[in-house]
């Protein structure tokens, strides 16, 4: 386990932030939204509540649908966060930007009825057809 406070950043180390405390929820999301947004297969998701964020380096922020605004590194393109008035007050940082990604636990797999046919899931995790609240796939 690494001490807190965890830190992450961009690939090109403009943006960096610092976490002030363990995630309130992890997740690995299949949606194609997500896939989209961070090429690749899945995202490994942690929330925080913002004030538990510190940034620095300046973002560049976009609106990917009429709820979210995620933001990226100016310079290099690494997707950094996702924002949603679906879930007020909370940060949702990539946990593949950590410095030290393996300290990372997921909770669960969500939109797997969007999951990559050719992505093969082997852990024991929880799996959710939609978001974590709607009804669990037996695995
Ligand atoms: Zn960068
Ligand atoms: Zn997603």
């Amino acid at each position: 386990m690494v001490d807190l406070p965890q830190t992450g950043g961009c690939l090109c180390g403009a943006v960096r932030y610092s976490l002030a405390d363990v995630p309130i929820w992890t997740a690995l999301c299949h949606c194609e939204s997500c896939r989209r947004a961070a090429s690749s297969p899945m995202v490994a998701w942690m929330g925080f509540a913002p004030d538990h964020v510190a940034w620095t380096g300046a973002r560049s922020y976009f609106k990917s649908s009429a709820h979210a605004t995620r933001s990226f590194c100016p310079t290099c393109g690494s997707p950094m966060s996702f924002e949603s008035t679906q879930w007020p007050g909370e940060i949702h940082l990539y946990a593949a930007s950590l410095d030290h990604p393996d300290s990372y636990t997921p909770e669960l797999h969500c939109y797997t009825e969007e999951q990559l046919s050719w992505l093969h899931i082997t852990d024991s995790l929880p799996k959710f057809s939609g978001t974590a609240d709607s009804e669990t796939i037996p695995s």
